[in-house]
């Protein structure tokens, strides 16, 4: 172990291990509402970093405050009252800062806030400015300071730390002024000595603060400059490590030789590229060797090909697959759900059988004795490109020789397969598929452990996507042009918004909404619903009268999100679009206009917010899956945008991948170099890195056959 530690001037020593309750001011009520957040020990205390900062400059005066305008005003409580007027109530706050006066105006949690504040405090409160006899803030957010530490800012360019904190932390005093009473003491009486934890080199080449001036400065900034100092150390320390994990993970997987090896790039290759209806984009091309590179290579491929929807990922697969097919082994593609199995078997069935290529489907719902067939193929080999959903690893199936797996749509998937065809003794190739164009800077981050192909090229010749928003008083125009659309022979989809949180109560809607169309809107014309509630059978020969054409509208959940390809849809009706994620829509209307004409998309606004209509006029501006990707990122942050349980190294202290992008890239770039250097961080130089790299991410990855 490293020695990093503190060190009391008289003799009191003080590890970043050592638990908070030694600090002055923690005792077991603190600590109990501490551990809560995350922070049991000194070292969580120290890098619980301020949310923001308040110095001079961002101080407006409250004679200078503008109307409408966002302000923060600091001053002292001159009064306050609990104020009847009608049958409202509401609690009322007046501050003053030597240049005017203020109300500060609660009409909730009243009970909390007519207990939270004393005549004469001082304290910083910020909202939005509105005149209501006088000036007042709604519900503003509030910090308070001590009076002396308000007036050294008032007077020097001193900078006061913010932090983030809870209802329950404020219970037992510890806002951000609670926070800052804690942390005073501990660098004034005991000078941090924390051990370095980045290189010497990299501090020296980067020119970053060495750990304990960052740590003072984070908490008790000396003036502007040496706060950014600090902030860029501790956001290249926490993407340092960030990227040092993914490396050694990218590492551990490269490690594993490959028990099966290619020979030739066969024929089977050929045979099935000759007669493809049509010329593979350069960017389908250019993809395809590189994973034949990895094909060849000793060493396990861990690939991610990314291409927006349409982009021709399936062909892809099939012709990779048909490599190691062509070497005497066998491939699998893993799909989400069963349908969209269901689908690229009927695809890859009918490419690849040009080549005489068996092409088994093994789901659940099968009967006993095709299933028991089918398992016996697979057992002998026979069975040469199985598809199915994750079932094909978790249940009783063993395969003879499996060299290559595609997984399709893998941020539904997760991340376990690879392990979980390691705990079976399989050390295929993995090739993971999205449609999801994941905007680079988060690609580093999300899978920094994969190499990555891109499909940047939409196959020629195909229709295009017209999309439109509606309010929900023109819905009867838009019910009569899909009639009329109908009438002429093609094909509509009618999606309702499906969301884990309400499953139950979005799933009746579907069902709602289809009792409704079918009786009141399109009587004339046969409709069906398909939900993720159905059996297989069921959603499996809904599915295929849908594609067939005997039924006209297809009203359904999001089950039809990905990969769905009826090429006679050609129109789309999004119901609660507000409701759904751009990357979502994006991905819906991906499935229409898929033959050659063009695809409308009708997206409704039931209820029209700010947000919401902001989102649907990104959908409507561009057609670009990486342009939405990026917005959608920006507008709902990383954590939602993948759902943050199978991502939850994303949540970040202090870096925002997002914005800190010329840091991640320098971070990342010295990460890999070091492990490069030093592939199982031996080097007694690196020992502290080594130990701080599996003390933070001990429970993310299991290091013991990697360093
Ligand atoms: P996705 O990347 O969304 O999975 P698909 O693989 O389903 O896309 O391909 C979409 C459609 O485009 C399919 O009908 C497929 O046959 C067709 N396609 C694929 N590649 C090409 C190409 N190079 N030229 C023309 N059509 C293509
Ligand atoms: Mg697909």
């Amino acid at each position: 172990m490293v020695s990093t530690r503190l060190t009391a001037r008289k003799n009191i020593t003080l590890t970043p291990d050592t638990p908070v309750t030694y600090i002055k001011g923690v005792g077991p009520k603190r600590a109990a509402v501490l551990a809560k957040v995350g922070i049991a020990s000194l070292q969580d205390l120290l890098y619980h970093f301020p949310r923001r900062y308040l110095d001079r400059s961002t101080i407006t005066a409250i004679a200078h405050l503008k109307i409408g305008q966002e302000a923060t005003v600091v001053g002292k409580i001159i009064s306050q009252n609990l104020v009847r007027r009608y049958r409202r109530q509401f609690f009322q706050v007046v501050i003053d800062d030597g240049s005017g006066a203020l109300n500060a105006v609660w009409f909730n949690g009243i009970n909390y806030i007519r207990n939270a504040f004393e005549i004469g405090e001082t304290v910083a409160m910020s909202g939005k400015v509105e005149f209501y006899n006088g000036l007042r803030f709604i519900h503003p957010d509030y910090d308070k300071f001590e009076t002396e530490e308000w007036e050294l800012t008032l007077h020097t360019a001193r900078i006061i730390a913010l932090y983030p904190s809870t209802a329950e932390l404020k219970e037992v005093g510890l806002d951000s002024r609670g926070f800052r009473r804690l942390l005073r003491p501990v660098f004034e009486k005991f000078k941090p000595c924390f051990d370095e934890i980045l290189p010497r080199e990299i501090l020296a080449e980067l020119k970053l603060l060495p750990i304990n001036t960052a740590l003072l400065q984070i908490h008790f900034p000396d003036n502007a400059d040496d706060l950014a100092a600090a902030q860029i150390r501790f956001k290249f320390e926490e993407l340092f490590f960030l990227q040092l994990l993914l490396a050694v993970r990218r590492a551990g997987i490269k490690a594993v030789q490959k028990p099966l090896r290619y020979s030739t790039a066969g024929t089977l290759l050929k045979q099935i590229y000759k007669k493809l209806p049509f010329e593979l984009t350069n960017a389908q091309k250019k993809v395809i060797h590189e994973i034949w590179d990895d094909l060849q290579s000793p060493n396990v491929m861990n690939r991610l090909l990314q291409g927006d929807v349409g982009s021709g990922k399936t062909v892809v697969a099939l012709l990779c697959a048909s490599i190691a097919i062509g070497n005497g082994f066998q491939a699998a593609v893993m799909a989400p759900t069963e349908i969209l199995a269901e689908q690229h078997y009927r695809v890859l069935r009918q490419l690849g059988e040009v080549a005489g290529i068996k092409v088994r489907l093994l789901i659940g719902g099968q009967k006993k004795r095709e299933r028991q067939e089918i398992l016996a193929e697979i057992e002998g080999g026979q069975a040469e490109l199985v598809v199915g959903t994750h079932a094909l690893i978790q249940e009783n199936v063993n395969f003879k020789n499996l060299a290559l797996v595609i997984i399709d749509e893998q941020h539904r998937f997760g991340v376990v397969q690879r392990s979980a065809l390691i705990e079976k003794g399989y050390y295929p190739d993995v090739l993971v598929m999205t449609a999801t164009p994941i905007p680079r800077t988060l690609s580093l981050t999300l899978y920094g452990d994969m190499d990555i192909s891109v499909l940047n090229e939409m196959p020629a010749g195909k229709g295009r996507i017209i999309t439109r928003a509606v309010t929900a008083d023109q819905i009867g125009t838009v019910y009569d042009y899909i009639a009329g659309q109908l009438q002429e022979g093609n094909q509509a989809y009618v999606v309702y918004p499906l969301i884990e949180k309400s499953a139950k109560s979005d799933l009746q809607a579907a069902i709602q909404g289809y009792e409704y169309l079918s009786t009141k809107v399109f009587q004339q014309f046969k409709l069906a619903l398909l939900h993720g509630g159905m059996s297989t059978a069921e959603k499996e020969t809904v599915m295929q009268n849908f594609i067939q054409g005997t039924v006209n509208l297809l009203v359904s959940t999001t089950v039809i999100e990905v990969g769905v390809d009826n090429q006679n849809a050609t129109i789309m009706l999004v119901e609660n679009a507000e409701r759904f994620g751009l990357t979502q829509i994006h991905q819906l209307r991906g499935r229409i206009g898929r033959g050659r004409r063009n695809g409308v998309c009708i997206l409704v606004e039931r209820k029209v917010t700010e947000l919401g209509h902001q989102r649907i006029a990104t959908i409507l501006s561009t057609i670009d899956g990486f342009e939405i990707s990026e917005a959608d990122l920006k507008l709902r942050g990383p954590g939602e945008f993948y759902g943050t349980k199978q991502h939850g190294y994303l949540k970040m202290k202090i870096a925002d991948p997002l914005i800190d992008i010329e840091i991640l890239k320098s971070a990342r770039e010295r990460a890999f170099s070091l492990l490069k250097n030093d592939p199982h961080l031996r080097r007694p130089e690196n020992q502290p890195i080594r130990a701080h790299l599996m003390q933070q991410y001990a429970n993310q990855i299991d290091f013991s056959n990697i360093l």
